[in-house]
């Protein structure tokens, strides 16, 4: 038999077995991913919204203070309306108070912007650890359930995965990506055994004179429809 066929079809027999262990997990490792990475998004997302609650909060205070002192301001003119005594200094005063107002509407219009940017903050914190709670405890039940269903075949995937990587070091580089390219399909097989003259993966039936070089075992051969590589499997 050519060594490199016999190679690929110990490879296969592991890759088979690593499949079945694979099924057991089910979509578990990727609900572990994604929760990983939602908890991380969440909790830079928070610590960005921290810092921008802080920047707020201080510009609010800026603001009320800014706030305070102008309607002082427009309090103690408006007082001393009453207590001037020439025309220029009644008109000095009226134009004081008309900028105080003015300035008055602007600061009020940027507390009230900063507010409303400071509520959005907090419900968004708020929200972000409500869910980072619910994902944490998520996860945990999940990496719980998929050391139960990998406890029993741990040992065993770790032997078969370093058998596989000591086989993948003998086999011809050409053929070793040849199988890996047909793994990494639909299927997820390299290859297959030829069952009823037709090949195990896309069921399309073999000229008789491809199953006689199938038989002999001689050299390497894909099927001609689906690409797999092919092997003949004794029936004894
Ligand atoms: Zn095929």
């Amino acid at each position: 038999m050519n060594n490199n066929l016999d190679l690929l079809i110990q490879l296969g027999d592991i890759d088979y077995r690593i499949n079945e262990i694979n099924e057991l997990k089910g979509d578990l490792p990727e609900k572990v991913e994604s929760q990983k990475k939602l908890i991380v998004q969440l909790n830079s997302e928070n610590e960005t919204n921290e810092i921008k609650l802080t920047e707020t909060e201080h510009e609010l205070t800026e603001n009320q203070y800014a706030l305070d002192d102008t309607n002082a301001k427009l309090k103690k003119y408006k007082k001393q309306l009453y207590l001037v005594t020439t025309n220029k200094e009644y008109d000095a005063l009226l134009t004081e108070i008309d900028h105080s107002k003015e300035l008055l509407n602007n600061t009020q219009a940027k507390y009230d912007e900063m507010k409303s940017l400071q509520e959005t903050l907090s419900s968004s914190l708020k929200n972000n650890k409500i869910i980072l709670e619910e994902t944490s405890s998520s996860l945990t039940e999940c990496e719980t359930e998929l050391n139960e269903a990998l406890k029993d075949s741990e040992d065993e995937f770790k032997s078969l995965e370093k058998k596989r990587s000591v086989l993948e070091k003998k086999i011809d580089a050409r053929f070793l990506s040849l199988y890996n390219r047909m793994k990494r399909g639909r299927r997820g097989m390299g290859i297959i055994s030829v069952h009823k003259n037709a090949c195990g993966s896309c069921y399309n039936i073999m000229p008789p004179q491809t199953i006689i070089e199938i038989r002999k075992s001689e050299k390497i051969i894909t099927c001609h429809t689906c690409g797999i590589i092919l092997f003949w499997e004794n029936e004894d």
